[in-house]
């Protein structure tokens, strides 16, 4: 076969479009019978699929942490008092960046580089919410689930002022309110949040002083506010 003067070079450009499926008849076919005889390019593009894949994960981890946002910022002193509750939007912005960057790295990549997917790997598995919630999920308290409607089934899991919230059954079109309600009808804390494509949701939240109520309300078509609206579609309290 004829190589084109840069030689291999050309072939380790052909890699990445060729992962991206980017490749016409032609070039695929020239790129494929080299593939045949250069283990080389066979051990890049397995690196290169591994790092697609590592991204399709950082962004649907992405898209969770997206999936619940803040509807106010009402917060106690109790919470303020704790740093590890701004975690959200850090781990949001820090998982954006590993998708940008690395969506950048597979496009601009040229030359054969190990160290580039274990760093990808580093910056997911630094990805502490994700973490913590399935810490929580394991040795947490389990709260009970007083109501469950139009089928919405979820739990509750309480642990060290934070609580891991799992529903399934949601509609993956519809922004839902989760509302922390305390004894005296108070509000310290009220979120927005969308399901997965699944119509599933499993997020960290933070849990205030004096919370003995969980709600999830479908607003209908309106938009969730501070105060639950519409059908409430879940509730858990503490388990007596
Ligand atoms: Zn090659």
């Amino acid at each position: 076969m004829m190589e084109p003067a840069d030689g291999h070079r050309y072939f380790e450009g052909l890699a990445v479009a060729h992962v991206l499926g980017g490749l016409d008849d032609s070039k695929g076919q020239v790129f494929r019978a080299h593939l045949l005889e250069c283990g080389d390019c066979r051990a890049r593009v397995g690196e290169l699929r591994a790092i697609a894949h590592d991204l399709a994960e950082a962004e649907r981890d992405e898209r969770r942490m997206r999936a619940a946002q803040a509807i106010d910022t009402k917060r106690r002193e109790s919470e303020d008092e704790d740093p590890d509750l701004d975690d959200v939007p850090e781990a949001s912005r820090a998982s954006r960046v590993t998708v940008v960057v690395g969506l950048a790295l597979l496009v601009g990549l040229s030359l054969w580089n190990f160290t580039l997917h274990g760093a990808l790997k580093t910056a997911q598995h630094t990805n502490r919410n994700l973490v913590q919630a399935a810490v929580i999920q394991d040795s947490g308290t389990p709260w009970s689930t007083v109501r469950e409607e139009g089928g919405v089934t979820g739990t509750v899991t309480v642990k060290d002022g934070r609580f891991v919230l799992t529903a399934d059954g949601l509609d993956p079109a519809q922004v839902y309110g989760l509302y922390a309600i305390t004894a005296d009808s108070e509000i310290p804390a009220s979120y927005i949040f969308q399901a997965t494509d699944e119509g599933r949701v499993e997020q960290l939240f933070a849990l205030p002083a004096r919370v003995e109520r969980i709600l999830i309300t479908d607003p209908g078509d309106q938009r969730p506010g501070t105060e639950p609206s519409g059908l409430t579609v879940f509730e858990a309290r503490p388990t007596p």
